[in-house]
């Protein structure tokens, strides 16, 4: 396979003042990430609230600045590149985010919202764009209808669907999606998944998908990283990863989801305690103060990420 996208030592540091009179502090959000994303796949982030993920996502998409690493996107490193470079490129990049709401101008119609990327981008005639602003509002399962209609008009998985539609108007390579069904009921979770995954093939798109979701991460992705306090700790293919977690974080995350199949044996593993700070993380693995594995090691040194056949793993029992 082809890669996409490359993330190579991705960092994300932040400076916090947690007083007045405290010295500003560095919060470590996305700490020395790498990870491939193939042509055509579908790869997942997972992770608890606050791991880094979505910090991941919108730096990849330079929506915030890094601060070191290289982001490969189709053979050109983009990590530093100007803003008007990445504005032309952020055609081939869209994001969908989980409120969709926040990301439709509130005073604009779904016309004027449809077409607006088109137009930034010089693309097409005027009557053209509003044709494929109707083609578009057609294949996410609207109609011309609502043209005219403005976003509060719309339901939540609507409104999902006008900013799935909004990202694909453009024909992009490459969508990020940061928990793009979180927001809607579990009944509409599923059309707006299978939705993605029939605009993925339709359209040749490749999707980095951000969630906390663990089942709907196993329906709709090929391969999965899991992320621990900006960190990857594992990384394989989803059903790898669901039947044969490596590391002890991914194994209580994993417990910690009901059981789909009856033979579907698992170890139960609880999760004590919880996520650190990421502003004082613990010494050694960041793990170690939850890990029901935790050695002498860990306390004092970072596990190195090991490859172990088909996955890669940051645990030091795979490394001793
Ligand atoms: Fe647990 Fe040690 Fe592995 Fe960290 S490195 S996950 S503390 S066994
Ligand atoms: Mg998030």
């Amino acid at each position: 396979p082809e890669p996409l996208l490359e993330i190579k030592q991705l960092k994300k540091y932040y400076d916090v003042k947690t007083g007045w009179f405290q010295p500003k502090e560095q919060v470590k959000a996305v700490d020395d990430v790498s990870f491939t994303v193939y042509k055509g796949e579908t790869f997942g982030l997972v992770g608890e609230s606050g791991c880094g993920k979505s910090t991941t996502g919108r730096a990849i998409l330079k929506l915030q600045e890094l601060t070191s690493g290289e982001i490969w996107f189709q053979g050109e490193n983009i990590a530093d590149h100007s803003y008007e470079k990445m504005r032309k490129l952020r055609r081939k990049m869209q994001m969908v985010f989980q409120d969709p709401y926040a990301s439709l101008n509130p005073k604009k119609t779904i016309l004027q919202i449809l077409t607006e990327p088109l137009r930034v981008h010089g693309l097409y005639s005027p009557e053209e764009r509003v044709q494929k602003a109707i083609e578009i509002l057609e294949i996410v399962g609207l109609s011309e209808y609502h043209l005219h209609s403005y976003p509060h008009e719309f339901s939540g998985g609507q409104r999902q669907r006008i900013g799935i539609a909004k990202a694909v108007i453009l024909q992009p390579e490459l969508i990020i999606a940061d928990e793009p069904v979180s927001a809607l009921d579990v009944s509409i979770q599923s059309q707006v998944i299978n939705l993605l995954l029939q605009l993925q093939r339709d359209f040749h798109l490749t999707y980095l998908f951000i969630s906390h979701d663990l089942s709907v991460v196993r329906h709709i992705t090929d391969r999965v990283g899991v992320m621990y306090l900006g960190k990857l700790v594992e990384l394989a293919q989803t059903e790898e990863l669901f039947a044969n977690p490596k590391h002890p974080y991914t194994k209580a995350l994993l417990s910690a989801v009901p059981i789909t199949h009856p033979d579907e044996e698992k170890e139960r593993v609880i999760l004590t305690g919880d996520v650190p700070s990421p502003l004082h993380p613990p010494q050694g693995c960041t793990f170690h103060p939850r890990c029901p594995d935790c050695m002498m090691i860990c306390k004092t040194e970072k596990p190195p990420v090991v490859d172990v056949g088909n996955h890669t793993v940051a645990c030091h029992i795979y490394s001793t």
